[in-house]
């Protein structure tokens, strides 16, 4: 049996009708940028998020960059993130010349160690990059307090954290994004909100930051033709819009979904020799976007998949510190021993709300056959 990692294709043939009408309308609106459903899917956002402000730009990348270019994550300044994510939660930092300061994961949530951030700050540290990975969120209580008591920006890169929300210590749940002073998510077509090409959004309850980055997408312009900064030229495409409007209808839906189908892998795996699973920690609601596990062997386990056509992902195979662009950061092997760790054990397995029990059968199937 043939299992993909993700398919559009299910989802599409499901709701076909939606979707075509969906484009149809907008092309028959006439050319637009930043058209009808860009503000559609803004506001859809902000009520689902209870952000009180949403700017739809064109990726998640570009959401990151804006937004630290915007906070002062420039010349020099130092930002203290993680090294196990994807490269834009760090890029963004580097773009303006900010400098990255790592700090290693925990090694059961694969988030930034929050025990470990205090002993980075220097008097040049300026802001944090929390990434909230896979399927739950960085420790959000810590994080905060240490920014309080250095007086520093928290960018919240909750690129995979569609739908996940902290409570924490506080009297209510807060979604994912909209605790620091910006938050961001990316609507790449495998996150948990995908669209069907680039996308993505910045979220914040400031006014003031709201404004800039609303600005900073138009080339920092306040009115037409008058530019107050230097910005981007950075809109989610209206056609994209459309297609995320769908998909919001059903997005408890397919949130629920992934936890069914996380289970369906946790019932059958639990007892596998040589699994591990990532622990959830803190009072928080995980979303399944990545279902991941540790595995001894895991190069020999992704082998035995993919001889029996089960795609996977390698979610990170090499942690940033010791990417050849970063090199110039000067960190060196052994420098964070847990990520270094993790790119060697984890392998993700296929999750999305149309995949079928049956193919989940058959990717734990293969999995035990592999450690029997
Ligand atoms: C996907 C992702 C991004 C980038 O989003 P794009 O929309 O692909 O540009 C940034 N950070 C993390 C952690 C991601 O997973």
């Amino acid at each position: 049996m043939k299992v993909n990692f993700y398919t559009s294709q299910r989802e599409y043939q499901e709701k076909k009708a939606e979707f075509d009408k969906a484009i149809e309308n907008v092309l028959k609106d006439g050319i637009s940028t930043l058209g009808k459903e860009v503000a559609d899917l803004e506001k859809s956002i902000m009520e689902f998020t209870s952000a009180k402000y949403a700017v739809g730009v064109a990726s998640g990348t570009d959401a990151l960059v804006l937004a630290s270019d915007i906070l002062g994550f420039k010349n020099g300044s130092e930002v203290i993130t993680s090294p196990f994510t994807f490269l834009a939660s760090t890029s963004c930092i580097a773009r303006h010349g900010g400098q990255p300061v790592f700090v290693d994961i925990d090694e059961e949530t694969f988030n930034i160690d929050a025990a470990k951030i205090e002993d980075a700050v220097t008097d040049k540290t300026v802001g944090i990059v929390p990434i909230h990975l896979f399927c739950q969120m960085a420790d959000m209580d810590s994080i905060m307090d240490i920014a309080a008591r250095h007086n520093l920006k928290v960018l919240e890169d909750a690129a995979e954290a569609f739908g996940m929300s902290w409570k924490g210590k506080g009297s209510k749940y807060k979604h994912a994004g909209t605790i620091g002073d910006y938050g961001i998510y990316s609507f790449f077509p495998t996150k948990t909100l995908g669209a069907y090409g680039d996308g993505g959004m910045i979220v914040t309850n400031d006014e003031g930051l709201y404004k800039l980055a609303k600005s900073y997408r138009v080339h920092g312009a306040t009115e037409k033709y008058h530019y107050d900064y230097i910005g981007y030229n950075s809109r989610l495409d209206t056609i994209q819009a459309a297609i995320l409007l769908v998909k919001m209808k059903y997005m408890r839906e397919a949130i629920t979904k992934r936890e069914v189908i996380a289970n369906w892998y946790f019932d059958r795996l639990k007892d596998c020799q040589g699994l591990r699973f990532p622990k959830i920690k803190g009072e928080q609601h995980p979303v399944y976007y990545v279902f991941n596990i540790l595995a001894e062997n895991r190069d020999g386990l992704v082998e035995h998949l993919k001889k029996n056509q089960v795609q996977y992902s390698i979610y990170y195979p090499l942690p940033l510190h010791l990417q050849k662009c970063f090199s110039y950061l000067g960190y060196k092997k052994g420098d964070f021993p847990v990520s270094e760790r993790v790119c060697t054990e984890i392998a993700a397995l296929p999750i999305y709300p149309e995949i079928t029990e049956d193919e989940v059968d058959f990717v734990c199937h293969t999995i035990r056959n592999f450690y029997k």
